[in-house]
């Protein structure tokens, strides 16, 4: 009998003790006062051993490359490193294995070695990642974190709410950028890929979506919570590079609200120890991801932006989307995932 969705066979989660190597002491710099992170750490590493953290990971290593089918501003003549792909997996949030699960962890482990955070004082908005190859080959990146972020998880005098929004929006920041260094460990300098049918090519941002539905933004209004998926992206994105059918969609904050008690729970032990280990992935989910996923929800450009592995949520009954617009993407082996070696839609024979 296989798991109900949203399970994974071995569902459980960090102890605070427990903080994953990705987000350990040892990966942060000697000046930084790790007490800023702990908190956040706890958090992350509870995230990405979820159900639908452990499935994003899953995909991105052990998923299938393509070129994407729906071109982006992408040209040629940018070359080929531009070049747009998209990958997938055959796999759901509840048809992980225990191998599989074993085997996204191995790849973690690897990808904690060639990470370190430190703190920059020159670098706007909260972090960048940067790459570096080793006359040996080894893909590393050093996480730089700005002063202002860092000066903002270390304060303490703050109500409880307070405190769970920095939790949260340190954690997702960890969850981003460790997202950007492991395509970097894996595929070197070259554009990110759009995961299945995203509007979007930014690991981070994707990493971040998979697990709640969509990726808060936190920069200057804490509680305006949106998506990458669904509303434009301003500042650094350059959406004539990594974006397509990026449409504006009327606001809707309500639609997309996290509100403060959901906000407080993923901070409390309590929460994960009860209603996690209960629900699994489901306890993840704002109510308002759960209400745009009804069948009878009718605007389908916001349906669409929900990631398909949190739609896949709440199908109740046939083949997951994975198994049926995926189904050649499986991977029982678990090849690490590569790219094409060229863009069938532009080569010369
Ligand atoms: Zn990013």
């Amino acid at each position: 009998m296989s798991a109900p969705a949203g399970q994974h066979p071995n569902l459980t989660h960090p102890g605070r003790e427990n903080v994953h190597p990705l987000f350990d002491p040892t990966r942060f710099a000697t000046d930084i006062d790790y007490e800023a992170f702990y908190e956040p750490a706890v958090l992350a590493s509870r995230l990405i051993n979820s159900p639908q953290g452990l499935q994003h990971d899953y995909c991105f290593y052990y998923g299938k490359t393509v070129p994407a089918a729906t071109p982006s501003a992408f040209s040629y003549e940018d070359g080929l490193w531009q070049l747009p792909y998209q990958y997938a997996c055959d796999k759901a949030i509840g048809e992980l294995t225990r191998a599989d699960i074993r085997d996204v962890e191995q790849q973690r482990l690897m990808l904690a070695d060639d990470i370190t955070f430190v703190i920059d004082d020159d670098i706007r908005p909260y972090t960048r990642c940067e790459l570096d190859v080793s006359p040996t080959g080894r893909r590393t990146c050093v996480i730089k974190v700005s002063r202002s972020f860092y000066n903002d998880a270390l304060a303490n005098k703050r109500t409880p709410e307070e405190k769970a929004r920095v939790n949260l929006q340190v954690a997702c920041v960890l969850i981003h950028e460790v997202a950007h260094a492991a395509h970097f460990r894996l595929f070197g300098p070259v554009q990110e890929d759009y995961r299945e049918d995203s509007h979007i090519a930014e690991g981070g941002f994707e990493a971040v979506a998979r697990i709640f539905g969509y990726t808060p933004i936190f920069r200057q209004d804490q509680s305006g919570w949106t998506t990458w998926q669904y509303r434009t992206i301003r500042g650094s994105y350059d959406l004539t590079k990594i974006g397509r059918k990026a449409w504006q969609l009327p606001l809707n904050e309500k639609s997309w609200g996290m509100v403060t008690a959901f906000v407080l729970k993923l901070s409390d032990d309590d929460f994960w120890t009860g209603e996690y280990l209960q629900h699994g992935a489901l306890a993840l989910l704002p109510h308002s991801i759960a209400t745009l996923c009804q069948p009878e929800f009718k605007d389908m450009h916001i349906f669409k932006a929900i990631p398909l592995s949190i739609r896949d949520l709440f199908r109740t009954e046939g083949p997951s989307y994975a198994k049926k617009k995926y189904a050649n993407f499986g991977n029982p082996e678990r090849q690490l995932r590569t790219r094409p070696n060229f863009d069938y839609r532009f080569r010369e024979y």
